[in-house]
């Protein structure tokens, strides 16, 4: 998957990743959506990792790399140097694939269609309607695999038996979200969760006349890949807090208007599936 330009944005005849088919949910959603710059400071703002360890999250935007590989993060010269002598060094190079996909998923978040499919899903995979406490006890791991942005390109090329070319463009593709006990969540993707919920906390007492939303689920996702179950200890994590207008979608209408290279256009539920083409 591509980065997805966002309806109020997409040029005149692209249709728009992900359309609320009732009209008064789609209204609510354009309301609440951030607007482009807003979605730049939410890649921005994203906490990141320190790659040393040192258990340190900083903002994306404040956050230093590798001079060379451009791709460890560091939160100090005094982490850089240290994960340098414990091996980077070795592995310092042009990015593994690996890598690859992270970088992707981490570049998904700033999209909010993608993000708001994310709620949706989780609403299902939770099965939120029936208990909503359900979401602080799980969290969703999201499978990632990259595969050839141009299909039928990569297909051109298997069926001439040329090799797969390895600077060929590739995608994102969610390849399945999975039900994981809090508890058995990597300590980065927990922290996320703790700090959303507490961040919630905080928002419910210094709110004056806003909704009241101090029981809104916090669901929290780490993502992975094939070649790395736990997702490098869930070096990207995400919490959200679900707002009520995705509760109220998926009582009323769980549909998604889905666009996709391969098959167009299609209405369809949204589940697990949804996301994996
Ligand atoms: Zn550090
Ligand atoms: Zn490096």
């Amino acid at each position: 998957m591509s980065d997805e330009i966002p309806a109020e944005n997409a040029p005149a005849g692209r249709v728009p990743f992900i359309e609320f088919i009732s009209p008064e949910i789609r209204a609510e959603a354009n309301r609440l959506l951030p607007s482009r710059q807003q979605r730049k400071e939410n890649l921005n703002n994203l906490e990141v990792h320190c790659d040393a360890q040192c258990g340190k999250a900083l903002a994306r935007s404040e956050i230093k790399v590798c001079g060379r590989c451009k791709q460890a993060r560091y939160c100090s010269q005094a982490c850089q140097k240290a994960h340098w002598k414990a091996g980077h060094k070795i592995e310092c190079g042009e990015g593994s694939v690996n890598d690859l996909v992270f970088k992707l998923a981490e570049r998904a978040l700033a999209v909010p269609k993608i993000v708001e499919h994310f709620w949706m899903i989780s609403i299902e995979l939770l099965e939120l309607l029936a208990d909503a406490s359900a979401a602080g006890r799980f969290a969703i791991k999201v499978q990632c695999k990259t595969q050839p942005a141009d299909m039928m390109a990569a297909l051109r090329r298997a069926m001439n038996g040329e090799n797969d070319d390895a600077n060929a463009q590739v995608a994102l593709h969610y390849a399945g979200f999975a039900k994981v006990p809090l508890g058995d969540a990597p300590v980065r993707t927990r922290k996320a969760a703790e700090a959303a919920r507490e961040k919630l906390q905080a928002e419910r007492k210094d709110a004056e006349g806003a909704p009241v939303r101090g029981d809104a689920p916090v669901v929290a996702y780490y993502f992975v890949s094939e070649q790395d179950d736990t997702g490098k200890d869930g070096l990207l994590s995400a919490a959200w807090v679900l707002p009520d207008w995705t509760l109220a979608y998926m009582r009323s209408n769980p549909k998604s208007l889905l666009r996709s290279a391969m098959f167009g256009d299609k209405k369809v539920p949204v589940d697990m599936e949804t996301l994996t083409e």
